[in-house]
C-alpha cells in the first residue's frame, strides 16, 4: 500500500477498521491493527514501518483502500507502530 512495494502477507501489518456493531458507526472511523490477521471486513496492508505509515496517512491510502468515505482515526495504528498522531 503506502509505499507500493510488495511483500508477503507475513511481513506486513493488517489494519482494519472497526464497526460499531453493524453499521460505520459514527465518524471517524476507528482504523485498529489487526495482528493475527483474523478481523473480519476489508483490510489494508502495509509494512509495520514508520515510514510506510506515514506515507499512507498522507496518500489518505488507507480511506481508499478500505472505501470509506468518512474521516479515519489512524491513531492506534500509529501507536501500535510507536508513533503518536494527534
Ligand atoms: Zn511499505
Amino acid at each position: 500500500m503506502g509505499c507500493r512495494g510488495t511483500d508477503s502477507w507475513s511481513a506486513l501489518l493488517r489494519v482494519v477498521a472497526a464497526t460499531d456493531g453493524d453499521g460505520w458507526g459514527t465518524p471517524p472511523v476507528t482504523l485498529c491493527p489487526d495482528l493475527r490477521h483474523r478481523m473480519p471486513g476489508r483490510g489494508a496492508w502495509l509494512h509495520p514501518t514508520p515510514g510506510c505509515f506515514e506515507l499512507a496517512v498522507r496518500r489518505k491510502a488507507f480511506g481508499r483502500a478500505l472505501r470509506l468515505q468518512v474521516a479515519v482515526d489512524v491513531s492506534a495504528v500509529a501507536r501500535h507502530l510507536g508513533l503518536q498522531h494527534e
